[in-house]
């Protein structure tokens, strides 16, 4: 038998990627931590920019329309520090309450496929959650605001592969460049600088850092506006935090823990490919015996 033979009938596993988010979709959104997250973010407003009217209805209604209450402070003409933003925001979060996961480790350690974190947070943010439940050695690469908004920092690309053919840098798909609506009135609102989900933007740049094939990959996130867009890009959705599926879903989990239940074809494609070893790896025992 040639080996091309040999190979053909082993069942293909139908993803070679997990993207997950990280908040409210590794850890349940009744951990309280979003919660805080909302009360730094209303008082930042209040004490650091001085908005005084409707903070709370600005906030609700900046998250809804850009993904990220940032990418909305933004859009709307307030300049703000991004580090200041985030370490008033994240950096007084009580991470405490996140208590070590071990059945989600065991259910991502389980899983031969390569796992990336997709978040609009910053980078040590998701270390901190990471680090709480004890996923830090779960994920391949995390994909965060630094790495979707890399000139917030230096304000310069240090990617030599960015060099165009006539020696400029090209500058990465700004959100700025898309027009940006409302969800609800689906009237233009004013673009924003911060490259974020659900923009397409957000979901291009991930695909190219992580080198991800958005048609082989499973994309777990708690925002049903992420998942419409993920789904738009070619990627298969999970959403995270309820069992209840609607546009742009192909799966729901009520838990992340869920998930074995929810989608057993992950493990059963792994154990029909070693079933598919083993029975070869007899044979060819057999046959070198007789
Ligand atoms: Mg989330």
């Amino acid at each position: 038998m040639e080996y091309g033979d040999r190979y053909q009938h082993i069942p293909r596993p139908q993803y070679d990627c997990l993207l997950f988010d990280v908040d409210d979709t590794l850890y349940p959104l009744n951990s309280g931590l979003s919660k805080d997250v909302t009360n730094n973010i209303i008082e930042y407003m209040s004490n650091k920019l001085g908005i005084k009217d409707k903070v709370t209805e600005l906030n609700f209604q900046l998250y809804k329309d850009y993904g990220t209450t940032m990418a909305g402070l933004k859009a709307i003409g307030y300049d703000f520090d991004y580090d200041d933003f985030h370490s008033f925001v994240h950096g007084r979060l009580p991470y405490e309450i996140l208590k070590p996961d071990p059945v989600l480790k065991s259910l991502l350690q389980s899983l031969p496929v390569r796992k990336v974190i997709f978040s609009n947070a910053n980078e040590e943010h998701v270390a901190s959650i990471l680090g709480r439940l004890g996923l830090e050695d779960c994920f391949e690469g995390v994909i965060s605001f630094e790495t979707l908004n890399p000139m917030k920092k230096t304000d310069l690309l240090d990617d030599e592969n960015d060099v165009n053919s006539n020696g400029s840098k090209q500058r990465p798909i700004l959100t700025s460049e898309i027009n940006v609506f409302n969800t609800e009135t689906n009237v233009e609102v004013p673009k924003t600088p911060v490259v974020c989900k659900p923009f397409e933007a957000a979901f291009e740049l991930a695909f190219k850092t992580a080198n991800i094939d958005p048609q082989r990959t499973l994309f777990f996130d708690d925002s049903i506006r992420n998942l419409e867009t993920a789904k738009l890009m070619g990627l298969h959705t999970v959403l995270v935090g309820s069992s209840h599926k609607t546009k742009g879903v192909d799966y729901a989990l009520e838990s992340i823990h869920n998930i074995r239940e929810a989608l057993p074809e992950l493990w059963e494609s792994i154990k029909m490919t070693e079933e598919v070893c083993y029975a070869e790896a007899v044979a060819i025992e057999t046959q070198v015996r007789a």
